[in-house]
């Protein structure tokens, strides 16, 4: 088996690995780890949970300390761009753990909150910095941030930046990266958009691709229950009920609804918040905080507000309203399931949603196996979704478990979803609900 010293990296990154508790390398940190460290260029298929940041954190951590220079204020040597401030603060948790004790200066911008602290920590000097593209533009713009010393260029998520619409900002912002730099760039999906953006900015590149998709959903024990809109509730606090359903997190399309859902909770006695882009940063942060100590046991989370929350140990993921592209329902069911132990997403689907979930069963290639318990189970749901979606008669699965222990077991029909994400799934929705990456109206 390949250990972390078998990759070639150094003493102290293998003893904050230690530390960490991680034994051996993901698939990701085997394959990427000793050619970053050659200095090559990288073009990663990946998602999160796969351990992407630390394949691209150990071996930048590795070079930049081959050759050390002191921190200059406002000119890092790495800079890793991604689309939200959660994964922006996560990446930068990534750096201090596994950097720890080579004393580099690492810092974050992302918007919403005042400059005044990013600025400062500029000032003071830094390495590594941690960006989401508009608020990394406008201190450039207002000469807080210099970008003319930087040897190592990550672009994470790439997908998502121009999903959420960040392809002028982010080609502005590589635009003014020195060419001689090694650059990477991360993404779960490849449509066409991010391959050119790609050619346009790697050199000579290796390319790998992991697929979590895959292998992260195979852990995952997926069912749908078909409700009325009307009984959803009902049937959240029955499922509530069981106390194995310990770590949860529930999606839904809005933040309205996001606040209703979690409000009913507190007042039915089960201890849940809600997080979304109307709360402060520092909200969020604290509300993250208890969900991540247990002191929260049901996160209510927008999709935008999820993107990249990287919480062990979630035992289920419910999809109160379901996603309104095939693309977000993996992101979203990949929050369970993290690091190797498996998980249980239960999707809630009424009449109206019975498209979405057929866009959802195409383009992953897996029929998600039906759950009737708890006494909600609505037959006409059902029935529409037969007729949409044409499940064969006598093959429907009938998962009639508890909910408390994710089984094992793959559900029936499952197949590895599409390498590319399901794209063509956004032109089969039925046109409810917003993109779940507009900020605007869904976050
Ligand atoms: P990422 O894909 O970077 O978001 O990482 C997903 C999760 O896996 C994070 O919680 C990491 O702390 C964890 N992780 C990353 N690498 C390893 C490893 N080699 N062993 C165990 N856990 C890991």
């Amino acid at each position: 088996m390949t250990t972390f010293s078998d990759l070639g990296l150094i003493e102290p990154l293998l003893r904050a690995l230690t530390a960490e508790g991680y034994a051996v390398p993901t698939p990701i940190q085997t394959q990427a780890i000793p050619k970053l460290l050659e200095g090559r260029d990288m073009l990663g298929i990946a998602q999160t949970g796969t351990g992407k940041t630390a394949a691209f954190a150990l071996p930048l951590l590795q070079r930049l300390d081959a050759n050390r220079v002191k921190a200059q204020p406002r000119q890092p040597r790495a800079l890793i761009l991604t689309p939200t401030r959660e994964l922006a603060l996560q990446i930068a948790e990534g750096f201090k753990s596994y950097g720890r004790h080579l004393g580099f200066k690492h810092t974050v911008v992302f918007g919403g909150v005042g400059q005044g602290q990013q600025v400062a920590a500029m000032n003071a000097g830094v390495d590594i910095l941690v960006a989401t593209p508009g608020r990394l533009l406008d201190l450039m713009e207002q000469r807080h941030i210099n970008l003319s010393k930087i040897e190592f260029l990550v672009l994470d998520e790439a997908d998502r930046m121009l999903d959420m619409g960040f392809i002028r900002d982010v080609k502005r912002i590589v635009a003014t990266v020195p060419a001689q730099r090694q650059t990477l760039l991360f993404s779960a999906t490849m449509p066409s958009d991010v391959m050119s953006l790609a050619s346009g900015i790697l050199r000579d590149y290796v390319r790998i691709e992991v697929t979590p998709p895959a292998t992260t959903v195979e852990r995952i024990e997926q069912r749908v229950m078909f409700v009325t809109r009307e009984d959803k509730k009902k049937l959240l606090s029955a499922i509530l009920t069981d106390k194995a359903v310990s770590r949860v997190l529930v999606f839904t399309r809005t933040k309205h609804v996001a606040n209703r859902v979690a409000e009913q909770l507190i007042k039915s006695g089960v201890n849940a918040d809600a997080i979304h882009g109307n709360k402060s940063q520092n909200a969020r942060q604290r509300t993250l905080a208890a969900f991540k100590s247990g002191k929260v046991r049901v996160l209510v989370a927008t999709d935008i507000a999820a993107r990249g929350i990287d919480v062990d140990g979630i035992t289920h993921v419910i999809n109160y309203e379901m996603p309104a592209d095939p693309d977000s329902y993996v992101h979203r069911i990949g929050r369970t399931a993290r690091a190797g132990s498996s998980g249980a997403a239960i999707s809630f689907c009424d009449a109206e949603e019975v498209g979405d979930l057929r866009a959802i069963e195409r383009t992953t290639r897996q029929q998600i196996t039906v759950d009737t318990s708890h006494g909600f189970h609505a037959a006409h749901v059902a029935t529409r979704s037969e007729r949409q979606g044409g499940r064969p008669q006598g093959q429907r699965p009938q998962g009639q478990r508890a909910h408390g222990k994710p089984s094992s077991g793959k559900p029936q029909g499952q197949r590895g979803p599409r390498r590319d994400g399901g794209r063509d799934g956004r032109d089969n929705r039925d046109g409810r609900g917003e993109k779940p990456w507009d900020n605007r109206s869904a976050a």
